[in-house]
């Protein structure tokens, strides 16, 4: 009763966690993300190598994709209800040929290969004029969706802009109208007066426990310069990207030791079709691009599903003073 679109994707159900979560915490005989094992994946999208061709990081489709890039753009009534055909991309990114590596253990240089390929498939998804919005994520940890132990993230692109980034973008534009600034842009200045929740800086990102976080240990990456996608980061920046995300992950596993986490990467949309609150217009000025690091560690029960307030026991500020000490 939301105007919140649904991805109804059977396929899903042959993925290796629906038989419980045994499987993925068990390493398979032989892990389909490793070196060596490129054949029982479906194609490479992306493959970038090192200086003597062994492949740092690959990306292919999703074998249990939630959406397809061959079904076409329509949308039809039945009745009362809309449906739209599946029409999308679902990407699997394996960040690194071991097995056992995790974003806490990653050094600098592996971050720069994940960053420089989800630049390259944003870049390329982003040209599908089909398609609206992308979305980059991570799962990691069974508590957090992942069904492989393999170090991985997942790309997801959209024929229509999810409702609640839609909303989201509406009330940006609104506060931009208003102050002639940016939300974020703003959230960023005060919490660097302040600096109760500010992390760590360097010269063009910062890493903060957001005000009213809703999630125990929930960090921000926020860019200190008005970038609305990742894709207009100059190489430094990126750079600094990677280092910030160095710092973050190693500063996390410190405090939380191997935890469960989701990440979202927030881009600005590609395009809006339907685009009644006109937030396509001026989206380089009033959006922020920056990352989300959502933290596992309690499970979400009834009250955070039936009414979308989430109950977070660890108080941003406590976070950021442990991530600060760490
Ligand atoms: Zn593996």
């Amino acid at each position: 009763m939301s105007k919140n679109r649904v991805i109804i994707a059977e396929n899903r159900l042959h993925r290796p966690d629906y038989f419980s979560g045994m499987q993925a915490a068990a390493k398979a005989e032989l892990c389909p993300f490793d070196p060596g094992a490129e054949e029982l994946t479906p194609q490479t999208i992306l493959r970038l190598d090192d200086a003597s061709g062994n492949w740092r990081v690959r990306v292919i489709p999703n074998l249990y994709n939630a959406l397809s890039i061959e079904e076409p753009k329509s949308t039809e009534r039945i009745g009362f209800f809309e449906r739209q055909d599946g029409l999308g991309a679902h990407e699997v990114v394996i960040e690194h040929p071991e097995h056992e590596k995790r974003f806490g253990t990653f050094e600098h240089e592996d971050f720069l290969y994940y960053l420089k390929a989800l630049h390259h498939r944003l870049e390329d998804l982003r040209k599908d004029t089909r398609l609206e919005y992308v979305q980059i994520f991570k799962n990691s940890g069974a508590k957090a969706g992942a069904s492989m132990t393999h170090p991985h993230s997942q790309i997801i692109a959209t024929p229509f802009i999810p409702r609640r980034l839609y909303d989201e973008l509406v009330n940006q534009k609104a506060y931009h109208a208003e102050h002639g600034r940016g939300l974020l842009e703003d959230m960023l200045h005060e919490e660097m007066r302040l600096n109760e929740r500010i992390i760590y800086e360097n010269r063009s990102m910062v890493l903060l426990a957001p005000y009213a976080s809703f999630f125990p240990f929930e960090v921000w990456v926020v860019p200190k310069i008005p970038v609305s996608s990742m894709l207009e980061l100059s190489q430094a920046q990126q750079d600094d990207l990677a280092a910030a995300m160095r710092v973050l992950f190693s500063r996390m596993e410190g405090q939380l030791g191997d935890f469960p986490f989701n990440m979202a990467f927030y881009e600005r949309p590609a395009r809006c079709e339907h685009d009644p609150e006109k937030i396509m217009e001026g989206v380089e000025s009033y959006f922020r691009f920056h990352i989300r690091v959502m933290p596992r560690i309690y499970q979400l029960a009834g009250f955070e599903v039936s009414t979308g307030v989430h109950i977070n026991p660890v108080p941003p500020e406590l976070a950021a003073s442990r991530l600060k000490e760490a």
